[in-house]
């Protein structure tokens, strides 16, 4: 059994990598677990642009490069590894990886969330190149385009209304025949100039180039 760590953490995404700049500076010894690359899911995209200090956009894999030195720079390992299990054992935190096992005095949860997807062909393909899941996070990509919401609740509505601000046209696809959303949102969709809705229709496949 390999020494306590004072603090594992599991994903090396920005969050991961952020906490780990600050335990490395409170001098403790920290181990962080990634189950794939290093950078999480901000790698999907191409080019960051609303990372303030870098007005012309980033490339995600340097930002998220400079991340891992900057937390390594004040000690974090990284370790290539799924974290299964944590268990507590007397004063100990006890996290069960796929290659091995890390005792620890505290654990730092980092892993991130899955977008929930269509399932679609071309979508997996697309995601980063013209699919996107995040309206505030990509929505300045889509400037003037004509873009597609697919849904019909609260998120899918705030999601599209967000995008008419930069978007030239707003379709709102909803496999109903009415919205499931609270009726103001439906009310500023239907008041908008920008949106049309696509009522009884269920997407098939995503297609298109980069
Ligand atoms: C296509 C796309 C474009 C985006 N564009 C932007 C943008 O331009 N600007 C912006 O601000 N945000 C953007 N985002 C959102 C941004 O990527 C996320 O907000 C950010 O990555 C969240 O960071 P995180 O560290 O919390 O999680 P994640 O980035 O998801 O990182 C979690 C990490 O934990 C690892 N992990 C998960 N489970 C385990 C386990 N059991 N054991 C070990 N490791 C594990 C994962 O492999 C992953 O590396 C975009 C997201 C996507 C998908």
């Amino acid at each position: 059994m390999r020494e306590p760590l004072d603090v594992v953490i599991i994903g090396a995404g920005p969050a991961g990598l952020a906490a780990a700049v600050y335990t490395g500076r409170a001098r403790l010894n920290t181990l962080i677990l990634e189950k794939g690359m290093p950078g999480g899911q901000i790698l999907l995209t191409d080019l960051v642009e609303n990372y303030p200090g870098f007005p012309e956009g980033v490339v995600p894999f340097q930002l998220m490069e400079d991340f891992r030195k900057h937390a390594e720079k004040f000690g974090a390992k990284i370790e290539t590894d799924e974290a299964k299990k944590i268990q507590k054992q007397g004063d100990l935190w006890h996290v069960s990886g796929v290659k091995g096992e890390y005792p620890t005095r505290a654990v730092i949860i980092a892993t991130g969330s899955v977008y929930r997807k269509l399932g679609l062909p071309g979508e997996a393909k697309l995601t980063g190149r013209g699919v996107s899941y995040c309206a505030t996070c990509d929505g300045a990509f889509f400037k003037d385009k004509e873009v597609a919401v697919v849904g019909g609740g609260d998120n899918a509505l705030t999601e599209a209304l967000f995008l008419t601000k930069f978007c030239r046209a707003v379709k709102v696809i909803h496999r109903r025949d009415q919205f499931r959303s609270v009726k103001i949102l439906q009310e500023r969709i239907f008041a908008n100039d920008k949106t049309e809705v696509l009522w009884d229709s269920v997407v098939e496949e995503i297609s298109g180039e980069d």
